[in-house]
């Protein structure tokens, strides 16, 4: 069991208990993909406290974990439960990047120092760094579902439509065809707006000619992907573009080339960021080169010069490099990549094209 794991990592800080309040974090232990509940875990015994819009869902989709009947009120409960689980006057870790401060004060309040409140960082993270092979089926088939969606797209968009219609196309395609959210708001930019690498879709009418950007990706089975493709419809916007695009699409191709496990992220950014420095664009290329994916669709480890870090065999990533360029536009081209010990295996498969 997953939580076993978990077990093992506090028992390397010295904590007797852990409460588990992240999202994912809660999800990827008990199998809850609620949106409220705190995994109690210690070293016997592991419970879900929620409210009761979700006693019959952790009923089941929880089958190992004990349902702790809490309602709304789990800091008033905590005394107790903690008592129940053997953490009286005990070492409790929780996520001190998801509890807020005024839930701590709350917490402590309630405990009135009946256990040491202990806070860290990134224990469930690092356990859903290496993809599961349950896992990687789930995510494949979100990306397969992103790369139809791109090659339905690809057929659709003409000038004239607008980036929100576009947009709306994108997602109304994978959620009829499967995907049960999406992995975030579908960023559609063209012309101008495509310099800004996380533009927000607007009702600008698209022209043949000028730079546009797609990414988007949908969740399937919880498991997110991530594309990003780049083109200019029918002809490209001048010969700057044709070699912005190829230089990205080079950079992408030398990390992707280089890679493998065991590398720092550092060190699989500065592939992919080389080449973009070489063809004199590196000003242009502000962010790292690509993030994990699963659960979340930004999780840890990155590909990013401030990613010092390796990262491991059975790491699902993107490799995402862009070029923008203020008041002209921008490419990036995405790809999700699957960490193995020689390389890296490309999990997507949209083609890649400079004009459409
Ligand atoms: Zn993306
Ligand atoms: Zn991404």
């Amino acid at each position: 069991m997953r939580v076993d794991n978990l077990r093992q990592k506090m028992a390397e800080v010295q904590l007797d208990g852990f409460l588990v309040t992240q999202p994912e974090n809660r999800r990827y232990l008990s199998g809850f993909s609620g949106s409220a509940g705190v995994l109690v875990v210690s070293a016997a015994r592991h419970g879900l406290a929620t409210d009761s819009r979700y006693y019959e869902q952790v009923r089941q989709q929880c089958p190992d974990w004990e349902l702790l009947e809490v309602g709304y009120g789990f800091t008033k409960a905590m005394p107790q439960l903690l008592a129940d689980f053997g953490l009286a006057g005990k070492r409790v870790g929780f996520e001190a990047a998801d509890v807020s401060v005024a839930a701590l004060q709350a917490w402590q309040e309630s405990l009135d120092g009946q256990a040491e409140l202990v806070p860290t960082e990134g224990a469930v993270e690092s356990l859903r760094m290496r993809k599961e092979p349950a896992e990687l089926a789930a995510m494949q088939k979100a990306i397969a579902l992103a790369d139809e969606a791109y090659m339905y797209i690809a057929e659709y968009i003409e000038p004239g439509m607008t980036e929100l219609e576009v947009a709306w196309a994108l997602e109304s395609y994978m959620r009829t065809h499967g995907a049960q959210a999406l992995s975030f708001e579908s960023i559609v930019a063209s012309g101008p707006n495509s310099a800004k690498p996380h533009a927000h879709p607007s009702g600008r009418k698209i022209s043949a000619g000028e730079p546009i950007t797609l990414d988007f990706g949908c969740v399937v089975d919880g498991y997110c992907s991530d594309i990003t493709r780049s083109f200019c419809l029918d002809a490209p916007a001048g010969e700057r573009y044709l070699e912005v695009w190829n230089t990205v699409r080079q950079a992408q191709q030398a990390a992707i080339d280089g890679a493998r496990a065991g590398m720092s992220g550092a060190a699989v950014d500065a592939l992919a960021r080389d080449v973009i420095n070489r063809a004199g664009y590196g000003d242009y290329f502000g962010h790292g080169l690509g993030h994990s994916l699963g659960l979340a669709v930004h999780e840890n480890p990155r590909y990013s010069f401030t990613y010092q870090d390796e990262v491991p065999a059975g790491a699902v990533m993107t490799v995402e490099p862009g070029i923008y360029i203020p008041g002209w536009g921008g490419v990036r081209l995405e790809d999700v990549v699957l960490v193995e010990e020689n390389g890296v295996r490309l999990l997507s498969a949209a083609p890649k094209v400079a004009v459409i």
